[in-house]
């Protein structure tokens, strides 16, 4: 009550706005991150570690966009860069900007697997690119993903494509047949996987594993330290590419992403978020230099040996030079080390809480990435769909409701179990937010 009191009184602008939303905009929101229990918070301003809604109320921003500013929200140096840029152009030109090639060239610098990019509009498209270039590369048909994992939301890799071998979750409008030949392999089960790769010999062979390299849905089920290792083999074995989804980790794990922190090279890798700094039209998919070469276009397109990918404002100035400057600004400030410190920080304070209230609640971290899961079902049984699907609404309501708690104590969540932390999250936010959770928790 006291929490819906808080909505009540003090959200009135953003209950106003939200309302009349409900007219023009289906669900009443936009964005599948905004966060909607009671109503979404309609935002006014948003700087560092902080935002500020319409109604003047201040709070500690840890879902900092989903992941995308590690620098921190609103990062006024990248902006002025970015603007200059933008004045200079305008935001998209369709021709050729020297902006595309310095992101591409810094992003090799950091990630040297990465020998060539090539960007697009979202981790979407881009996981889609890549699992096309994989088919095209390869000339086999299957594609693997780990049940569970994120990939965006396209008709083949939506999340909750299905529950191995029974049926499928959120997956209303996707016909059947497209997601054929997507197949899902139990969360870190290599047994599993290997099946599936033998099994997929029958079935034209499999073009790639897509993986989370933290384990699906951003490391929410945290992959075993060897798991990258073992996968890659595995791949190897079958002459299947190996795809790491580092829409989430890239840039945030370390200037080298997921990669780089676990010592295995992909075939693939798939960027977003973090990619563009924060800044619109944030994906991309680079790699290997020759499976790269499928995506040529234009000047080496007429062999036709090239896919289609791509779009109107893909790789548009805007994007790429923020990308660029913020990748830069990273590297300058050591930007992703200070997040995951600030990660750690965050994860061992709520961790001494849960334990001195004896709460049946845990929390974990791979740096920036931070969880907190309140709902006693971390490791959802994945074997069993009856149980999960009903155990997952449980899941769901509860940390809806926990995030509105923490929303009115002065903290922004991803839907109350994830949050990322920021190069903006000094000590001083950090223990600012934990005072914050000790009184939810109490
Ligand atoms: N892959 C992963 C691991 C993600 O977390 C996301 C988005 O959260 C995507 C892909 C999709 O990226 P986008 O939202 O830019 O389409």
């Amino acid at each position: 009550l006291d929490v819906l009191n808080y909505f009540d009184t003090s959200c009135r602008a953003s209950r106003e706005i939200t309302d009349r939303a409900k007219r023009r905009i289906p669900g009443g929101v936009q964005h599948n991150l905004a966060f909607n229990y009671p109503f979404p918070l309609a935002v006014d301003r948003a700087e560092g570690a902080h935002l500020v809604d319409r109604d003047g109320n201040t709070y500690i921003d840890f879902l900092q966009a989903g992941g995308p500013t590690i620098l921190g929200s609103n990062y006024g140096p990248v902006n002025e860069q970015v603007a200059e840029v933008v004045r200079a152009s305008g935001p998209v030109t369709g021709l050729f900007h020297e902006y595309e090639l310095k992101l591409a060239e810094i992003i090799h610098r950091f990630m040297p697997h990465v020998e060539m990019y090539r960007s697009l509009g979202s981790g979407t498209e881009a996981v889609m690119a890549a699992v096309r270039g994989a088919r095209a590369f390869t000339g086999k048909k299957m594609v693997i993903k780990v049940g569970g994992a994120y990939h965006g939301w396209s008709d083949t890799m939506v999340y909750g494509l299905r529950v191995p071998g029974t049926y499928r979750m959120n997956a209303k409008g996707i016909p059947f047949g497209a997601t054929a030949r997507t197949r899902e392999a139990f969360p870190h089960d290599l047994g599993q996987l290997k099946r599936k790769l033998i099994e997929n010999r029958l079935r034209g062979g499999t073009a790639a594993v897509v993986v989370e390299p933290v384990g699906p849905e951003s490391g929410t089920r945290p992959a075993p330290r060897d798991f990258n290792a073992k996968v890659r083999e595995l791949c190897d074995e079958f002459g299947a590419l190996l795809i790491f989804d580092e829409v989430v980790t890239g840039f945030r794990l370390g200037l080298g992403g997921a990669a780089g922190y676990f010592g295995v090279t992909p075939d693939l890798t798939v960027l977003g978020k973090a990619v563009s700094g924060g800044y619109p039209m944030a994906g991309g998919v680079g790699g290997r230099a020759d499976v790269m070469a499928v995506f040529g276009s234009g000047l080496d397109g007429r062999s036709g040996a090239h896919i289609q990918v791509g779009g109107t404002l893909s790789a548009n100035p805007l994007s790429c030079a923020a990308g660029y400057f913020a990748i830069e600004e990273m590297a300058r400030t050591n930007a992703p080390v200070i997040a995951g410190r600030a990660g750690d920080r965050l994860t061992r304070g709520l961790q001494r809480l849960i334990d001195s209230y004896g709460l049946p609640y845990v929390a974990y971290n791979q740096g920036s990435i931070v969880h907190l899961e309140c709902s006693g079902v971390m490791l959802l049984d994945m074997r069993n769909p009856v149980k999960l699907l009903k155990e997952n609404k449980a899941r769901k309501r509860l940390m809806e409701q926990m995030g509105a708690a923490y929303t009115a104590h002065g903290i922004i969540t991803l839907a109350g179990s994830r949050m990322y932390t920021s190069m903006a999250d000094t000590d001083q936010v950090i223990d600012d937010a934990l005072a914050r959770f000790d009184r939810v928790f109490a």
